[in-house]
């Protein structure tokens, strides 16, 4: 494992004695802290004025009570959560999640990747997570709506256009963000349609946004492969998940001509050695809002599905693998896997998917591995093209949407592939990314003074 620079040693003591039981902030901080040392061997101007410390500390962490009603009219209490992370750049930007997992040391650690995800967008827009611990799964779309509105009685104080601008992540895609944004605009009696991001078409919402962090993926994985000789036309692709970004990038890779022949949710994962019939993953997983083995009992044949614990979908061979369901779900074990059955790409789809161990392994062989803050960024900065479109009160075409973020994703390639050059480390995006987001973050803070 990389070392940290003994200069920065203290100051991640520090953040994991003030940030107690929160290991996945702690994995996060870790990750770039190892990139930093040849930043500020070359750049010592880094290390002054605490700068590096108020990276890791979050400029604001609002927790609140979101009481509502479930159909059986009982009274119902889950904690909210917003993570103002950091302004340099422009407002807050991130998602809000709707996951029993969540909680602040989640969502810190997603506020945190968040901030340097977005800086290497190069759209204005700073760092901010949030969420709650509600679990919608089973939920009624009218008990959705209380806990929406819920959620959004408190957040209102909190965001704005120019303050703090959430969107959709785990658990929250349109439906929710339309609840929410109605419920904004009833208590603050503004049509402030840059509030929030993932908008429906129908009140302010961009073309390609839903499509946007699936594409984006895949339009990075084309460039990784573009820079090394090599396509994705022909190759068999895994993807974990089968939500938004997963199936988007399903699609994505379809089109390159790529065969999928794997995806999952909580339940399990499902095979389909002639390639995913991506219509069916999709009537299953948004229309009936149904588990994935319905997939293997409606197909039959050449298909097969196996439940959670009794296998990962990491067992399946392949030569590009995308991980798009959730934070650590691909161990040290997962990757060795994949190495041995001859995996080329792993890109990250959903937020820090891989474990410490597995980054390891991955960087270690000859793999290219893409970082979600540098691979999945195409989410976010159709948000900041959303916003655009919003202050310009201008709606684009789905192509030109589609267009921008190619540019967007292919230049985020470009710059992390360079600075890993630059730093002495070619080939290594982790390096890249973290590095190429930092020094972003870093010379806006210094040219703001000590706030
Ligand atoms: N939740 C997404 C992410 O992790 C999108 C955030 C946004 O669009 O603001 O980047």
């Amino acid at each position: 494992m990389t070392r940290i620079d003994e200069k920065l040693e203290p100051i991640l003591t520090t953040v994991k004695e003030r940030n107690a039981g929160e290991p996945e902030f702690h994995q996060a901080v870790i990750e770039v802290m190892e990139s930093l040392g040849r930043v500020v061997a070359k750049h010592p101007q880094f290390l002054e004025e605490g700068l590096i410390e108020r990276i890791c500390e979050p400029e604001r962490q609002i927790i609140f009570r979101v009481p509502w009603i479930d159909d059986q009219n009982q009274v119902r209490i889950n904690r909210g959560f917003r993570v103002q992370f950091n302004s340099a750049l422009g407002p807050y930007k991130g998602g809000i999640r709707f996951h029993p997992s969540v909680n602040v040391g989640i969502i810190k650690f997603l506020g945190f990747e968040q901030t340097f995800k977005n800086a290497l967008t190069t759209m204005p827009i700073g760092g901010g997570k949030g969420g709650s611990d509600f679990d919608p799964k089973g939920r009624s779309d009218r008990e959705i709506m209380r806990f929406c509105q819920s959620f959004m009685t408190e957040l209102h104080r909190h965001i704005g256009e120019y303050t703090d601008v959430p969107a959709g992540d785990i658990g929250v895609g349109g439906r929710e963000i339309g609840y929410m944004f109605g419920q904004y605009k009833r208590l603050t009696n503004r049509y402030e349609a840059g509030v929030l991001t993932g908008k429906g078409l129908s009140y302010g919402g961009s073309r390609a946004r839903p499509e946007a962090t699936g594409f984006g993926l895949v339009f990075f994985v084309r460039s990784m492969l573009e820079a090394h000789g090599d396509s994705i036309d022909g190759k068999t692709a895994v993807v974990s998940g089968s939500g938004n970004v997963a199936c988007f990038a399903i699609r994505k890779l379809q089109k390159y001509g790529a065969k999928v022949v794997a995806c999952s949710d909580s339940s399990g994962y499902v095979v389909d050695e002639g390639g995913l019939d991506l219509d069916l993953v999709r009537e299953i997983k948004e229309k009936r809002r149904g588990r994935i083995s319905e997939y293997h009992r409606i197909k039959g044949t050449g298909t097969y599905f196996i439940e959670a614990g009794k296998g990962a979908i990491w067992d399946v061979p392949c030569e590009i693998a995308l991980p798009c369901a959730t934070q650590n779900e691909l161990n040290g074990k997962h990757a060795a896997n994949l190495i041995r059955n001859g995996v080329r790409v792993v890109a990250e789809g959903a937020n820090m998917p891989c474990t410490p161990d597995a980054v390891e392994a991955l960087r270690r062989s000859h793999v290219l591995y893409a970082p979600g803050k540098a691979a999945n960024a195409g989410g976010v900065a159709t948000s900041a093209l959303e916003m655009q479109q919003n202050a310009s009160r201008d709606s684009w075409t789905f192509d030109q949407t589609v267009e921008r973020l190619d540019e967007i994703m292919t230049n985020i390639h470009d710059v992390c592939a360079e600075t890993a050059e630059e730093y002495g480390a070619p080939g290594d995006y982790v390096l890249g990314a973290n590095i190429a987001g930092f020094v972003r973050v870093a010379d806006a803070m210094r040219a703001l003074g000590v706030v």
